[in-house]
Order: structure tokens, then C-alpha cells, then sequence
């Protein structure tokens, strides 16, 4: 969350009232706005960004050598497909190009430099009371869309005040700072560092890597989209609809890996290995970065460039950091390295969502407080004592094997369905009950424990503090899809004091079949 007291822009431009307020605007904010746009006109939607600009997580991360390892076919919101990307594997500035591209459409809808800083639920007059950095706002609807992989994840080290040098998060990268020549160390080996690392070990002067747990790492199949294939796809939309549909396909595939057959992943561990033969020959250095966790556990990496850039002659890949000391960083056999720079590319706290400490609910309690720890929700999107709150990217909706946004669009949709759902029957606020979230995570929980997440012996951001895999989604993206194409009324509680207009417009009848969810919602 954005500091309350940085220099933002201090004139109140909001309006004091709107039906449904959105925070964020990533692919979960958009795809919230579109449904709104679409399902319900008559309803006054408004999003406020704490950034200049939308792109999310895109926008956050802007390190060198930055790009998507999921395939740029599945990356796009299904109401504003893409035809223009360059690779199968989408680079960060197109991807935030999009982005931007796609909430020039909404732009009278949002307010960028303006970020939520408490959210309370008032219950006399139904509705949330909305602090942000540029006044107050009030709101029927709130749609949380933080995202989960903006907030920098920076670990307490020892002797941190100590350093001379220059120190900063992956997410938080200073262009300010030139790497030429200098001495710079990258504590960490996931997803962000293996993309840094190579884009990075020709400039400096050396790089010293702060290894805790090596990687599993997988080749990445990547190549150029040319100028006729992209062509193609612009004059014949529906062969670009079919390759997304092969690629989706495919990918869904890689869940009875994961989640439901894990005597499949030694395929992947015979990949992984072959790679790691092919481009390690020192024994030494291939045991110190061979994973002794089940592959898959964390995410697996896709690249082909991290070995090779290890094994420069600048390169160094050393134990974790146990310090930080005034000229550089201890490792874990106690040796010091002399450093200019640290950059930390050690993750993200989705488990911990600073926004969660700011939304207070029906009874007085905070979702960090409600959560303790271990984040639950109902379907990912509703959490008990939240009236008129959908989190997107929620609890158990973050997956191993395929798009982010192929979960983020049926949210969306869910959120409209409930609203509608409230309009039509002149009701004014709904909350889920405790049952029923209890029993959503009661059947959730023993498939999590099935995956290779929650048992192939490591540590990871899919884990909470509790141990729990309160991250994860375990089955297939059209299991989630089906899910959430209908509202279940049992499941509620209702308030009637102050109904929601009732409309027709509104109307978002639920899909009866994939072919007419497809309509709405991706792929
Ligand atoms: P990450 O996967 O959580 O990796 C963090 C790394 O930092 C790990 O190697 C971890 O070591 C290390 N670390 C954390 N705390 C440490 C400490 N106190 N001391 C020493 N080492 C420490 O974070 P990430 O690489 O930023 O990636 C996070 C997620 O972002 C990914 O899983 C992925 O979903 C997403 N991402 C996606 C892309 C993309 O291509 N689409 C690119 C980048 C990131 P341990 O393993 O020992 O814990």
C-alpha cells in the first residue's frame, strides 16, 4: 500500500457516493470494470490506483530481463485479445503496454495517484466507507483487486542499517543506480532472479549470488511471433482464438501433474536434470544447484539462460546471506563478500496483503485479523463478515500450470452475477455464512494436501504462516470457471434496508454451458 503521506496529489476530485468502487487496476481491476461496463450500466463504477498509471504487478516490476513465463496466448483479457504480441512468452514492457492500452478504454472510470488507505463497513447505511489518499469516498460495492505479487517481500537481515552500499527489491528496482562495474549480489534464485541475473552478469563489474534453495529449472521454449503470423491472427480472429484454446489445453494439463497425479512429475525432473547436465559440467557446481525438494513443489522455472550466466567468470553462487555488514554480505559458511549493491529478489507477501489491514468488516475486525494468519474466502472472492466485498485474487486462486487471468476473469463475473442477484430480489447487502465458507475450505483443504505444493518437501510463498496452502487453486481453471458462473443464494445472508436498484439491465443469467461461458469469461 502506498504511504499515506507521500506527495500525492492533495485536490479531492472524487465523488462522495458511487455504486461499486474497484481498487486496483491490473488485469483484476479491468476485468472488474468491464463486467460492470457490460452487465451493469446503470450502476456508477469507479476505480482509484495508487500508481500514474494501470499495469499492476506490470507496472511494479520493471527489473531487467523482466517477461512472462506463462505462454502471451493465454495473457490477455478475453474481451480485448491481443494479436501484436512479439514472443510466445510475453516481455514485460508489451505486457504493460497492453495494459494500458486496455484501461484507455475505462479512463473516465479511474483515478490514478490515489490509493486506499482504510475501507470500514458502515451497517446502518449498508455501505463501505472508503479512506483514500485524496478524501473519502463511499461505496455499495467494493472490489479489492491489489494484486498478489506487488508488495515487496523484504527479509529482516542482520546488519541491514550497516550497509554502505546501495540496497533495493527486485520489484523496487533503482534505474538510478548504475550497475557498470560494480560488485552486486542477488540474494535469491526464483522466478525474479533467474530473469535478472543473465540480463545483468555482462554489465557488472562482479555478480555474487546468495543461493538458500536451488531451483527447479525447465527450458523455455520461446520464439518470435513474426509480422505474418501476427497478421493472421488480426484478419482471422478465430484462428487466434484456437491457438489460445490449444495452448489452454495444454497447460491444463500440466494440473494432474501438480494436483491429482504426481507420478508424472519425474518427466519434468528428467528435463529439468538433462538441462542441468547439458549446461553445468563442473559435478561440484551441478550438486550445489541440484533442488533436493520434488520438482514442481515451488514454482519451476522456465529458462534456458541461468546456468550458463552462473558459470561466467564474474559469477559466483554462494550459500544464503546470513548478514549484512558496512562493506557487504556474510554467506552461510561465514565468508564475507565486498559489495556495492544487494538487490533482494526475494519474492512477494500474498499471504499477508497489506490492504487486508485496512478493510474492516462488520464486526469491527479487520480481514488480517479475521484471516489470523491464514487467509480463507468463499470461492476465492467473498470472505465471511465482509458484506458487499469481493477480494479478487483472493484466497486459493493462484495457480501453478497456467494464466492468472483465466481465474481473475470468472471473479469477475462472479462479482456482477451477485450484484445482479441482490438487484433482482431488492435486497441490499449479502455477505457469505460462516458454514458455508467453512465447508468451501473443508472440501478445499484435502485436495491442497494432495498436491505437490503442500507435500513435496519444501518451503514456499504458497504456504502461510500457519503451513496452510492458502494460495493455491488444485484443480483445473474451467473446474473454477464452472464454479463461479452461478451465485448460490443458500449459501447468503441478506440485508434489506436499503435495496439496490432493481434492473433488468443488470441481468447476468448464468452460462449453461462452457460455449456460452466462453462468452464471458476466458479462455
Ligand atoms: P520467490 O519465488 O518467492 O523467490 C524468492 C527467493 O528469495 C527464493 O529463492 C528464496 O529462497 C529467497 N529468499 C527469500 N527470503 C530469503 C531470506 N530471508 N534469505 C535468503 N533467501 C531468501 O520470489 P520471486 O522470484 O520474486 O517470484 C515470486 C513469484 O512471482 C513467482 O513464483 C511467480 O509467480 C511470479 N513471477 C512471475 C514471473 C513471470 O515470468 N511471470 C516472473 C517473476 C516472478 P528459498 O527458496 O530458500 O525460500
Amino acid at each position: 500500500m502506498t504511504d499515506p503521506t507521500s506527495p500525492l496529489p492533495q485536490q479531492n476530485t472524487l465523488p462522495a457516493r458511487v455504486d461499486v468502487l474497484v481498487v486496483g487496476v491490473g488485469f483484476g481491476g479491468l476485468a472488474a470494470l468491464h463486467r460492470l461496463r457490460t452487465d451493469h450500466p446503470e450502476l456508477q463504477a469507479l476505480a482509484i490506483e495508487r500508481g500514474e498509471g494501470a499495469g499492476g504487478v506490470w507496472r511494479e516490476n520493471d527489473y531487467p530481463g523482466a517477461a512472462c513465463d506463462v505462454p502471451t496466448s493465454l495473457y490477455s483479457l478475453s474481451f480485448a485479445p491481443n494479436p501484436d504480441w512479439s514472443h510466445t512468452y510475453g516481455r514485460r514492457h508489451e505486457i504493460h503496454a497492453y495494459l494500458r492500452s486496455v484501461a484507455a478504454d475505462f479512463a473516465d472510470q479511474i483515478e490514478y495517484n490515489c490509493a486506499l488507505t482504510s475501507a470500514r463497513w458502515d451497517g446502518d447505511a449498508q455501505e463501505w466507507i472508503v479512506a483514500t489518499t485524496r478524501g473519502e469516498i463511499r461505496c455499495r460495492f467494493l472490489v479489492a483487486a491489489p494484486g498478489a505479487l506487488s508488495e515487496p517481500g523484504l527479509p529482516a537481515v542482520p546488519g541491514a542499517d550497516e550497509f554502505t552500499g546501495t540496497m533495493f527489491h527486485s520489484a523496487q528496482w533503482d534505474h538510478s543506480h548504475d550497475l557498470r562495474g560494480r560488485r552486486v549480489a542477488i540474494v535469491g534464485t526464483g522466478a525474479s532472479a533467474i530473469q535478472i541475473v543473465p540480463e545483468i552478469v555482462d554489465t557488472v563489474g562482479h555478480l555474487t549470488v546468495f543461493q538458500r534453495t536451488p531451483a527447479w529449472v525447465v527450458p523455455r521454449v520461446d520464439r518470435n511471433i513474426g509480422p505474418l503470423e501476427r497478421t493472421l491472427y488480426r484478419r482471422v480472429p478465430g484462428l487466434h482464438r484456437l491457438v489460445r484454446r490449444m495452448v489452454w489445453t495444454y497447460r491444463e494439463a500440466y494440473v494432474l501433474m501438480m494436483a491429482r497425479n504426481p507420478k508424472l512429475l519425474p518427466i519434468a525432473k528428467s528435463i529439468a536434470l538433462a538441462q542441468l547436465r547439458v549446461q553445468v559440467r563442473d559435478k561440484n557446481l551441478r550438486r550445489r544447484l541440484t533442488p533436493d525438494y520434488t520438482i514442481g513443489c515451488k514454482r519451476m522455472l522456465l529458462t534456458n539462460k541461468w546456468f550458463p550466466a552462473l558459470q561466467r567468470n564474474n559469477a559466483t553462487v554462494t550459500g544464503a546471506i546470513t548478514r549484512l555488514t558496512a562493506r557487504g554480505a556474510v554467506d552461510d559458511a561465514g565468508r564475507e563478500h565486498e559489495l556495492d549493491t544487494v538487490v533482494f529478489a526475494t519474492g512477494f507477501t500474498p499471504t499477508q496483503p497489506p490492504i487486508a489491514h485496512a478493510i474492516t468488516g462488520r464486526d469491527g475486525r479487520t480481514l488480517a485479523e479475521a484471516w489470523a494468519g491464514s487467509p480463507r474466502a468463499y470461492r476465492g472472492v467473498e470472505v465471511h463478515g465482509f458484506p458487499n466485498l469481493f477480494f479478487l485474487y483472493g484466497p486459493n486462486t493462484n495457480l501453478g500450470h497456467s494464466s492468472i487471468v483465466l481465474m481473475l476473469e470468472p471473479q469477475a463475473y462472479y462479482m456482477s452475477k451477485a450484484i445482479s442477484e441482490l438487484a433482482r430480489n431488492g435486497h441490499s447487502a449479502f455477505e457469505v455464512t460462516e458454514s458455508a465458507q467453512e465447508r468451501y475450505n473443508a472440501d478445499l483443504d484435502p485436495e491442497l494436501e494432495r498436491t505437490v505444493w503442500n507435500s513435496g518437501g519444501c518451503s514456499s510463498w504458497y504456504l502461510d504462516s500457519t503451513g496452510r496452502n492458502s494460495v493455491m487453486w488444485p484443480k483445473f481453471t474451467s473446474d473454477f470457471r464452472r464454479m463461479m458462473a452461478s451465485f448460490d443464494a443458500a449459501d447468503h445472508r441478506f440485508d434489506d434496508a436499503i435495496p439496490v436498484a432493481s434492473t433488468t439491465a443488470g441481468d447476468t443469467t448464468a452460462p449453461a454451458t462452457d460455449s456460452d461461458t466462453e462468452r464471458t469469461v476466458a479462455p
